[in-house]
Parts: structure tokens; C-alpha cells; sequence
């Protein structure tokens, strides 16, 4: 093994930033003077609490959570949720609306029909989800006790670039793979979730955060586990929480606030996207399927005209160092995920690799 780190694309558990891990190194035998690392301190430590207390505090200025929600840091990933959310949610009315634009939004959609009556409200399978449909397009439903989109598909590489308008109707969004990415108006959602490790912590972290009024509201049945109010009320931690996973997210808060923050971070993100489709829409052997408008900023995906072509690609950019690039076995092709911890040069660099490969082949 060389000791040189890779610019590593992979879509999740991804990069972080290499300041964080040089800092939880830095701290993981003798956390700040305690004796003992961060993995190894009782979760009801006072140095623990402070730790749990300043990460939650940094994550509600950063991303402006307003009174009246509350940030959750739970485990059990974003899947997990895909239960959670009906559970908690659907009882209001028994029916509950749901936008399938991607694979984990097609999940959560199946999931949920075992605890009531589910309407399609949008779909994107019918152009295999290469577009995010509009506003115009969703058939809501005024009864919905929730409506459900996933912000950004990961695998086919799309991107709401707008907020569902749905009247009195809670939002629910998987925010999984853009989260701290771009400023959110949280007042405008129900629930927001996410697992951790795609742009804020290790796998092992699910941040969720609830409108409290929606809480204590779950179905008879729920698993204890899975209900926001005993979380709520327990601080997070009826049970062990998922204590290591925290801490590096407060170490990534503070990186992100050095960045500026979620504003600093849209714009920085959007960059280093915009550079990479307009090498590939300006390559003659690469294409991206996914609608202008519709593309995200943090998975990009493309393809050339031949599986062969593609597998090259893939083995020439890992041995120059770009790992992790080969596309979703549902969709082919290659992904680029560029999260929050994809330096720019990381980009800049893939794109003389996109540009060069598409000179000589
Ligand atoms: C990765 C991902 C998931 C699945 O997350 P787990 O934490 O593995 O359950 C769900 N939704 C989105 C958008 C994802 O990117």
C-alpha cells in the first residue's frame, strides 16, 4: 500500500475532510485531558454531554434549525426511516403521498404501504430518473398526512432544485446525500432525515430532524425504538447513541463553518459540479443522461458509448489515483460523488483526467 491518499469518489461511506482525521487522530488515545479516547467514555460523561450538547448546538446554527424542531442524532440509518417516517407520521389520516424519483425513494415508498394507503404522487421511472418532475407534475393529495421526496438521488445522479409546494401537507425529505450541502428552510418540513455517512460522519449516524408537533403521534405498534417522541424526550438517548459518530460530526461542523458555513458550501459545491458536466456535455466520448435542471451537484454521473470504453476508464482513473468512480449497478456507466469533502483540486484534477482520456481514445 503507498501512503499517499487517493482522491476518493465513492458514493457513500465517502470522503472526509483530512483535517478532521488528522484532528480525531490527534485525540484518540486522550480526548482533551479526560485519559480515555471518545470511543471509550460513558455516554453520560460530563465530557461526553458537552461534546453531544456543542454538536448539536453548532448543527442548529449551521443549518438555521428554528424553535419548535428538534435534531435527533440516532442510529440505524437512513433505512431505518423508511419505517420510522409512516410509523410516526401516517396515522393522522392513513394515507401519505410519495415521489419515486430513485432507488431510495422506491424503498421508502414500498415500505410505507404496509402502514397505509400510499398515493404515488410523482414518479420518474417512466424516463428510467433522469429528470426531477415539476411542481405541475405532482397529483397531491389534500388528505396526505405527509408528503415524501428524496432531495438528491444518488444513484441516478438527480437533484430537487426547488421545495414541493404542498399547502398544509408536512414535508418529509431524505436529505441523505446533500445534506450541509446547500442552505434548507427547515420551516417549510415535517421531518427531515439523514444517514450520516455521505457528507457528515462515519456510517453509523442518523441525524433526523422532527417538527415537534408531528411527535407522539405514532402508531400503536411502533417499536419503541422508532418513535420520535420517546427520542425527543430522552434526549437522543434512551439507548447508547451512536457516541464516536457524533464527535467527528462536530469535527466536520467546525470544518464546514471554516467554509462558511452551508452558504460558503453552495457555492463551493456548485463550482466544482458545474466544471465537471461541462467537461463531460463538451467531451465527444461522454454523455450525462441526467436533464439540465435536474442534475446534482453531488453525484455526477456519465457514460460513453461502450461498456468496454467505461471499464477503461475505470481502471485508468483508479491507477492515476481517482478511486471509486464506476456508476450504480442499477444504472451503469460511472458516478463521481463530490461531496462537501471532495477538494476542488480533486475535481479540477478529475476533469484534465476526463479531458485527456477523451483526447486519446
Ligand atoms: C445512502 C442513502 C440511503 C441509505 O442509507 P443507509 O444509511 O445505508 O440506510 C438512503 N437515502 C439516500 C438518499 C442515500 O443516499
Amino acid at each position: 500500500m503507498s501512503n499517499a491518499r487517493v482522491y476518493n469518489f465513492s458514493a457513500g461511506p465517502s470522503m472526509l475532510p483530512l483535517q478532521v482525521l488528522e484532528r480525531a487522530g490527534s485525540e484518540i488515545t486522550n480526548y482533551q485531558g479526560s485519559g480515555m479516547s471518545v470511543m471509550e467514555m460513558s455516554h453520560r460523561s460530563k465530557v461526553f454531554q458537552k461534546i453531544f450538547d456543542d454538536t448539536q448546538a453548532k448543527f442548529r446554527r449551521l443549518l438555521k434549525v428554528p424553535e419548535g424542531y428538534k435534531v435527533l442524532f440516532l442510529q440505524g440509518g437512513a433505512s431505518t426511516q423508511f419505517s420510522a417516517v409512516p410509523l410516526n407520521l401516517i396515522g393522522k389520516t392513513g394515507k401519505a403521498d410519495y415521489a419515486v424519483t430513485g432507488n431510495f425513494s422506491n424503498l421508502a415508498y414500498k415500505e410505507a404501504k404496509k402502514y397505509g394507503t400510499i398515493n404515488l404522487a410523482a414518479s420518474s421511472e417512466d424516463k428510467n430518473h433522469t429528470y426531477i418532475p415539476a411542481q405541475s407534475q405532482l397529483k397531491l393529495d389534500p388528505e396526505a398526512s405527509y408528503f415524501y421526496y428524496c432531495a438528491n438521488n444518488t444513484i441516478y445522479g438527480t437533484e430537487w432544485q426547488y421545495v414541493p409546494d404542498t399547502g398544509d401537507v408536512p414535508l418529509v425529505c431524505d436529505m441523505s446525500s446533500d445534506i450541509l450541502s446547500r442552505p434548507v428552510d427547515v420551516s417549510k418540513y415535517g421531518v427531515i432525515f439523514a444517514g450520516a455517512q455521505k457528507n457528515m460522519a462515519p456510517a453509523g449516524l442518523t441525524v433526523v430532524i422532527v417538527r415537534e408537533d408531528l411527535a407522539g403521534h405514532e402508531l400503536p405498534y411502533t417499536p419503541k425504538m422508532l418513535g420520535y417522541q420517546l427520542m425527543i424526550e430522552k434526549d437522543s438517548m434512551y439507548n447508547t447513541p451512536p457516541c464516536w459518530c457524533i464527535y467527528i460530526l462536530g469535527l466536520v461542523l467546525d470544518w464546514l463553518d471554516e467554509q462558511g458555513g452551508v452558504e460558503g458550501m453552495e457555492a463551493i459545491k456548485h463550482g466544482k459540479a458545474q466544471m465537471l458536466y461541462d467537461v463531460i456535455d463538451s467531451s465527444k466520448l461522454f454523455t450525462c443522461a441526467v436533464e439540465p435542471g435536474s442534475r446534482s451537484d453531488m453525484n455526477v454521473t456519465f457514460r460513453s458509448a461502450s461498456e468496454e470504453l467505461d471499464a477503461k476508464f475505470v481502471a485508468e482513473a483508479t491507477a492515476a489515483g481517482f478511486t471509486n468512480l464506476k456508476g450504480h449497478r442499477n444504472v451503469g456507466g460511472m458516478r463521481a460523488s463530490i461531496y462537501n469533502a471532495m477538494p476542488v483540486e480533486g475535481v479540477e484534477k478529475l476533469c484534465d483526467f476526463i479531458k485527456a482520456f477523451d483526447k486519446a481514445n
